[in-house]
């Protein structure tokens, strides 16, 4: 199976951001990276061919993420993000799906994964029309909000690597539980 993994942002762009305390930011775009860095070791004892779209702080734009995704000719594409809200009591983790997609479940899975697994609330699949990467990618695709950058209970789970690494193992088991994932273990 060929995944492509989308940290989202980078660069330029920072994504959401929030002050955890004075002049101490934390930015969407180096959480994306770092789970997806997480995301890519955790991958590595299955039959699974990974890429990034990005492995630094890169500006890439939506059409060259989605242009990776066809050229990898990948199964798969999962692009990661950090919610965030003016209200600072929203908090969750949610997947969003393209509509009618073939990754329902998946997405499913995911969410209920990692809510169990860092006690974030489980918000569930959402599906949209719009969303650019879910509408130009050809293989099924998900887009993960793994929590609120803008919670104060999110963030400490978004920013902490133990817990962060929780989130990410989520994610890896829903794709081997919905979608097999034999581990290479003769090599
Ligand atoms: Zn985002």
């Amino acid at each position: 199976m060929r995944i492509v993994i989308d940290p989202g942002h980078g660069g330029k762009d920072p994504g959401a951001v929030k002050e955890l305390y004075k002049d101490k930011l934390v930015k969407e775009k180096d959480i994306t990276l770092a789970a997806a860095h997480l995301l890519y070791v955790s991958s590595l004892p299955y039959y699974y061919d990974i890429l990034l779209t990005r492995t630094g702080d890169e500006t890439v734009s939506l059409s060259d993420r989605v242009n990776k995704a066809i050229d990898f000719n990948a199964n798969l594409f999962i692009s990661l993000h950090c919610n965030a809200s003016e209200d600072e009591t929203a908090n969750g983790v949610e997947v969003w799906v393209y509509e009618n997609s073939k990754a329902f479940d998946l997405a499913k899975t995911v969410c209920e994964l990692i809510s169990k697994r860092v006690d974030l609330k489980n918000r569930g699949v959402k599906t949209t029309s719009k969303l650019y990467v879910l509408r130009k990618t050809p293989m099924p695709a998900i887009l993960v909000e793994m929590g609120f950058i803008t919670s104060r209970f999110d963030v400490w789970r978004l920013i902490d690597p133990i817990s962060l690494g929780f989130i990410v193992t989520g994610i890896h088991q829903a794709i081997a539980v919905t979608l097999g994932g034999d581990r290479n273990e003769n090599q």
